[in-house]
């Protein structure tokens, strides 16, 4: 898309000399710009998922192995419904509202109320690591904000002492002006005194959508938020709004629906519009997927034939 080429999604990371915190900052226009399109979502809805993607892609980036990857859930009780994102290794993401019209009125402060969106409910991280069982960990929601509630879950959940900051800005158009975020996190037995310099720093970092929206660089936030500590050489990677989905993928999923079900969609698809003929949307990017009853052969079986599924 246009934009992600004109605003090009990348992260930052690096570490103080010390070993004592690490940092990742984000810069998602690109990203957020990309899922407004898909989602056409309204503004505050755009924020919502805009800080999800970019808290989730920081996340991602964090990884230990290639193939891992990471979802994160909110389920509040607000207009916004249920909000999903997916990173992988790479810190690429995909995601939706599942309300993309959720606007309520600005606060009193002019801001949007992506708290008043989301509502109280919890947040919910699913790590899928290689083999094994997926780690799992949820928390309650703190404000909606999503910022603060992935603060608590670092410390609750993972007894991570963390500071996140996550910003969208949209434009009067309704387009992604500037988004972005900041996720520092004290690695085990830190200085205390390096420590100290990183929380009375916290405030130059503390609206980061700002700092990009004046033109600074991911460079130059992260040297704010280790101002007066030493580290080490900055890391820079690009990430980007990427679906996974593909046709055998769609099918798999209808077809674990059983073959009673698929009948009926079908059935409801024919009275409805004529034809005996699926189509299937994909919910992170819109795509849209086309299936007769042929694509199920294996699932359906043909009325005359007596030998009933075969596998
Ligand atoms: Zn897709």
């Amino acid at each position: 898309m246009e934009n992600e080429k004109k605003f090009p999604s990348r992260l930052l990371r690096g570490m103080t000399k010390d070993g004592s915190a690490r940092i990742v900052v984000a810069d998602t226009r690109g990203i957020v710009e990309h899922a407004h399109k898909v989602h056409k979502t309204a503004p505050t809805a755009t924020a919502a998922l805009g800080r999800l993607l970019t808290a989730s892609s920081m996340l991602g980036s964090m990884l230990g192995e290639k193939n891992d990857s990471l979802t994160v859930q909110i389920i509040g009780d607000g207009p916004a419904g249920r909000l999903l994102a997916v990173s992988d290794y790479y810190g690429c993401v995909r995601g939706y509202i599942e309300n993309p019209a959720a606007d309520p009125p600005r606060k009193k402060s002019g801001k949007l109320d992506v708290g008043g969106a989301v509502g109280r409910g919890s947040l919910t991280v699913i790590r899928d690591v290689g083999d094994g069982e997926p780690h799992t960990g949820t928390v309650e929601l703190v404000s909606g904000e999503i910022a603060e509630d992935f603060t608590r879950y670092f410390a609750e959940s993972e007894q991570i002492p963390s500071v996140c900051s996550l910003g969208v800005l949209v434009a009067p158009d309704g387009s992604c002006q500037a988004a972005g975020g900041v996720l520092i996190q004290l690695l085990p037995f830190p200085d205390p005194a390096t420590v100290d310099k990183i929380e009375a720093n916290v405030p130059k970092i503390s609206s980061v959508s700002s700092l990009l929206d004046e033109g600074k660089t991911l460079e130059e936030i992260a040297v704010l938020a280790f101002d007066g500590i030493e580290f080490d050489p900055f890391d820079v990677i690009d990430v980007d709004y990427v679906c996974t989905c593909s046709r055998e993928r769609m099918k798999r999923g209808i077809r674990s629906l059983g073959k009673e079900k698929i009948a009926e969609l079908f059935d409801e698809e024919e009275k409805e519009n004529g034809k005996r003929e699926l189509t299937a949307e994909c919910r992170f990017c819109d795509k849209k997927y086309r299936f007769t009853e042929k694509d199920f052969k294996t699932v359906i079986k043909p009325k005359d034939n007596g030998k009933g599924e075969k596998k």
